[in-house]
């Protein structure tokens, strides 16, 4: 449709203008965006979390100055420095199960960086879709961020477009037809993936507040979160353990009946509902396993003695259902993880420090919470993204930044000195090459 490539390519006239690289419109840009969450804080509560948008703003000063970097003999009178410089045009696509964040945050790293972003929300979160391409062209310049709305023909559409950066949230098949897409400009590629992300509980830790907190991260969002944890490997010994406490905190949580709980939530559509009770087929439930089409409700349930090879243990689960499964050590537990691909997230329990230590140095993951879950997501020093099957290339505060940025590396030196050329350097020359 030519609204697409027409958005696209006002946006990329747009950044042709240079206003993008002022410090003062990114400045602009950012705090109107800031304004926009304040302002529509009802309708968008959830981006209310999105402090990132004030980290941007304060650091950026620093972030977007020239860094000047360490001389060698030869350059000792020149400027040598690298220059953060925006890419052009960047194209975020953004998944359902958290739709403000997910376009927001990687939109505060576009701009931050000085680029031009086509916002492309995912249309399964409609009503988002829509607020959105309602909201941001109220507050931020109508041209360099245009929204466009729209199923898997307009996201297709798009990706025939030519972008200097693609920013694609969502699943692994269509993360590959985005890398396709994107070879044909050569066009540098973010993936923010999903996968199947591990939480080993050591047997000796405190099975209560373990249990807690993975109670938490885990039916959070009906389980519809990227780095929820996925399943749960733990020694036989402790698995009734770990059921009963998973029971209690639902009950404490969600109260005897979930369903009736406001805090619990729903499958985002009948296709999702159905494909995670399809995963539950021959499997042995302990807690939960109730469930309503007609509301699309599944009970927080969790999954006993689950075989490795069964079928909920050979994709990304994304609903609230989760299966123990028993290893006889954690070695066991170790191979269990390298066997596989790897996740997004890992979340290791144990008081251990020598438990903690071989699990993260003798495995792969996106990134690593130990005695916790989900929180190495909110901060912002840390760079949030997959590694292998579960994406590429990270973001969050400053990493945004980097990621939409082109470090330019700089030499300046000056005309004269000319002299200097006739000293027989040859072996410095080389030495400083390699230094
Ligand atoms: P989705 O269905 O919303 O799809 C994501 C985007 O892809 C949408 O904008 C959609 O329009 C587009 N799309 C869908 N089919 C397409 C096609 N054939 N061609 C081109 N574009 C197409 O979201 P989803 O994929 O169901 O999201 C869930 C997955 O995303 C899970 O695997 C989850 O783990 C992952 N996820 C990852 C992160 C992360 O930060 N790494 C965050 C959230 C979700």
């Amino acid at each position: 449709p030519p609204k697409i490539s027409e958005a696209v390519q006002r946006a990329r006239a747009a950044f042709l203008t240079g206003r993008t690289k002022s410090l003062k419109f990114r400045t602009m840009q950012l705090k109107a965006l800031q304004r926009m969450i304040r302002e529509k804080e009802q309708e968008i509560s959830d981006a209310l979390k999105l402090d990132i948008g004030r980290l941007a703003l304060e650091e950026l000063p620093k972030w977007t100055a020239p860094h000047a970097v360490e001389k060698t003999l030869l350059t000792v009178m020149d400027q040598v420095y690298i220059r953060s410089e925006p890419l052009g045009v960047v194209l975020i696509i953004g998944a359902w199960n958290y739709p403000v964040a997910l376009i927001l945050q990687p939109l505060i790293g576009a701009i931050a960086a000085g680029n031009a972003a086509v916002i492309k929300p995912s249309e399964v979160s409609a009503h988002t879709a829509t607020l959105l391409e309602l909201l941001l062209p109220l507050y931020l310049d109508r041209e360099l961020y245009p929204v466009v709305n729209g199923g898997v023909p307009e996201t297709q559409e798009l990706l025939k477009q030519r972008f200097d950066h693609i920013f694609y949230t969502g699943n692994c098949t269509v993360g590959r037809l985005v890398m396709e897409a994107a070879s044909r400009y050569l066009t540098p590629i973010t993936l923010e993936l999903g996968g199947k992300s591990p939480c080993y509980i050591d047997k000796n830790c405190d099975i209560h507040v373990a249990c807690r907190r993975i109670t938490w991260g885990k039916f959070v969002n009906c389980g519809q979160t990227c780095i929820a944890p996925d399943y749960v490997l733990c020694e036989s010994s402790i698995q009734h353990q770990v059921v009963e406490e998973i029971r209690l905190t639902l009950q404490e949580f969600y109260g005897e009946d979930p369903k009736l709980s406001p805090d619990y939530g729903r499958m985002i559509n009948k296709r999702h509902f159905h494909r995670v009770m399809a995963l539950m087929e021959g499997t042995t439930v302990a807690v939960g396993g109730e469930s309503d089409e007609e509301s699309r409700y599944i009970a927080p349930t969790v999954l006993v003695n689950v075989a490795p090879h069964s079928r909920v243990m050979q994709e990304e689960i994304f609903g609230p259902v989760l299966p123990l499964v028993c290893v006889q050590s954690l070695d066991e537990a170790i191979d269990f993880i390298n066997q596989r691909e790897k996740p997004l997230a890992l979340y290791i329990f144990s008081e251990k420090q020598k438990v903690i230590n071989r699990m993260i140095r003798e495995t792969s993951s996106g990134g690593v919470t130990v005695n916790d879950v989900l929180l190495h997501f909110t901060i912002e020093s840390l760079p949030f993204g997959g590694v292998g099957q579960s994406g590429m290339g990270s973001y969050h505060g400053k990493h945004s930044f980097d990621q939409f940025s082109h470090r330019r590396g700089c030499l300046v030196k000056s005309l004269t000195m000319e002299g200097m050329n006739n000293v027989p350097l040859t072996n410095n020359f080389t030495d400083c090459i390699h230094c």
